[in-house]
């Protein structure tokens, strides 16, 4: 019975990651959403680094192992911003499935080619939905993109792809 449920289950993931990221911004209710205390209730820190030689091609990861999400210092705020919630997205989401199988995980390029998986996906979904709450766009979806990153701490395209989902 199990196995037949599940295999026509239908990919709830997303669903389950918008609903994840929308649970730990309940508490707020003003932007911008505290990243850092979020990751610190989930048990894992948010460390600015040098990337080095890596620097031009690795946005950020995660060290599951040592709890640690590791962004590149060198990107402009709402690009770390995004790095953090989308690796704490991997962290919340999928700890337990790149613990059992490492080869799994991939860290996030700073330029993404081509299509992302679904475990990309849901991380990017978890991001967007915890930075940008949509409980709290919804009231102020009439102000302009700009204005809305701004007070966000997101990029404007980030606000620009949230609005046309609200
Ligand atoms: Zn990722």
């Amino acid at each position: 019975m199990n196995a037949i449920v599940s295999a026509f289950r239908p990919s709830s993931g997303l669903l389950t990651a918008k609903r994840t990221a929308a649970e730990l911004s309940e508490p707020y209710s003003t932007p911008p959403i505290p990243l850092f205390e979020i990751a610190a209730e989930q048990g894992a820190s948010i460390i600015f680094a040098d990337f080095g030689q890596h620097s031009s091609v690795v946005a950020g990861f995660c060290d599951f192992e040592n709890a640690k999400i590791y962004v590149n210092n060198d990107d402009i705020w709402p690009r770390k911003m995004f790095t953090a919630a989308h690796e704490l997205g991997h962290w919340v989401l999928h700890r337990r499935l790149f613990e059992e199988d490492p080869q799994k995980y991939a860290v996030l390029p700073r330029h993404q080619v081509g299509k992302v998986n679904s475990l990309e996906q849901e991380a990017n979904a978890f991001a967007a939905e915890l930075l940008v709450p949509r409980k709290l766009l919804e009231p102020v979806k009439h102000a302009g993109a700009v204005q809305l990153a701004s007070i966000f701490g997101v990029s404007r395209q980030m606000m620009e792809i949230r609005l046309k989902n609200v």
